[in-house]
């Protein structure tokens, strides 16, 4: 299995093999760059079809959260964990135990937290082996998700100055696909500042719940694309902006919470084409792990609201970055998040 002549190698600093008989661990842990700090990226517990596609994952997400962390301006880099197993079937308190010995021999190095496939009580136990472990309820920051949704209402708002007239709510047509944690805090913040919902979900609960609280309309799953709005807000799914559903789309503004909205690089600039102004998910959906980077002991709401706020400048500079670039919001974040930790770097 070859590493450094790999597609998905990007200069990684380190790149850890962890196997521990024992306990059936074998574990891939990816540093990418640690320029802005110590590299957070949580661990992902997968029953990958082979090593090689585990290590893919593991220097994709890795290199994901070194552009995040620049552009939520944390003190972080990126790193990532990768569990080859089946987290219904191979947790052990021996497997995370062991995990968390080679964690803690990168000395500080990498940061986990969770992930899919790893939940707070594995992250517990990781913790009796090391102390590099973010996101446990001790330091009583908690559920990030209404931080998420904060900075993607922000997030709306800066798109809207972009693309729309002005940033009054009042009367803005949202289409949200997914009313889970992130969705319907997001759709709540956007009924009060009198916005027009149109939601859709899997759960009729969900949708029932917004209807008769934000008095939305009910959409049903695959009609969500085709709504004449003003900004189109997928909060439940990846992949969402393909082939099938780009024609389909009326929004000028796509902006949401789920991670890797675009099915490829190039539905970027196919959007573009369209004028439809994308905001960047990994910029706009970055306030959970704001909120969860400000856990310590003496957890300042305030303050962590205030970075997450934050993002709505961010946004803003990237778009402007985009105009003037000619190119994409999405290039145009990753050409800001370089210039954050290479300079960085080469400061250093
Ligand atoms: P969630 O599981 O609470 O909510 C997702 C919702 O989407 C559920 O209500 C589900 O029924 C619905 N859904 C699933 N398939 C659907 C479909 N085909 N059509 C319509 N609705 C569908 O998740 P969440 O925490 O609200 O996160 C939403 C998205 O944002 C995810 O992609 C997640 O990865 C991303 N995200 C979340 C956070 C966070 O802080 N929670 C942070 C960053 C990114």
């Amino acid at each position: 299995m070859s590493v450094f002549s790999r597609k998905d190698f990007d200069d990684h600093e380190q790149v850890v093999f962890c196997s521990d008989e024992a306990s059936g661990l074998r574990a891939i842990i990816a540093i990418h760059n640690t320029s802005r700090g110590p590299a957070l990226g949580g661990c992902r517990m997968w029953p990958y079809e082979s090593d090689d596609a585990a290590l893919t994952d593991a220097l994709r997400l890795s290199r994901g959260m070194t552009y995040k962390s620049a552009l939520a301006d944390l003190p972080y880099g990126g790193g990532k964990a990768v569990i080859i197993g089946d987290p219904a079937r191979d947790k052990t308190q021996a497997l995370w135990r062991a995990f968390g010995r080679f964690v803690d021999s990168l000395g500080g190095r990498y940061v986990t937290a969770e992930d899919v496939g790893t939940r707070p009580d594995d992250l517990e136990v990781v913790r009796q082996t090391t102390r590099h472990v973010a996101g446990i309820a001790e330091g009583g920051a908690g559920d990030p998700s209404p931080a998420t949704a904060y900075g993607v209402f922000v997030g709306i708002r800066a798109a809207m100055r972009e693309r729309l007239e002005g940033t009054d709510m009042a009367g803005l047509r949202v289409a949200i696909q997914g009313l889970g944690n992130v969705g319907y805090g997001l759709a709540r913040r956007l009924h009060e500042a009198g916005a027009e919902l149109f939601v859709t979900d899997i759960d009729d609960l969900a949708v029932g719940r917004a209807v008769r609280e934000l008095g939305a309309t009910a959409v049903v799953p695959d009609q969500i694309y085709d709504q004449a709005v003003d900004v189109f807000s997928p909060c439940a799914l990846g992949a969402i902006v393909n082939d099938e559903t780009l024609p389909r789309l009326r929004a000028s503004v796509v902006a949401g919470s789920a991670n890797n909205q675009l099915a490829e690089e190039r539905h970027g600039a196919a959007l573009q084409q369209r004028k439809i102004l994308y905001a960047p998910d990994y910029v706009i959906n970055a306030g959970g792990v704001i909120w969860v980077s400000h856990e310590s002991r003496n957890f300042d709401g305030k303050a962590a609201s205030a970075h997450v706020g934050r993002i709505e400048k961010t946004l803003g500079e990237i778009f402007a970055c985009a105009r003037k670039e000619g190119v994409t919001p999405a290039e145009a974040a990753d050409r800001i998040a370089e210039s954050r930790f290479r300079h960085r770097a080469e400061a250093a």
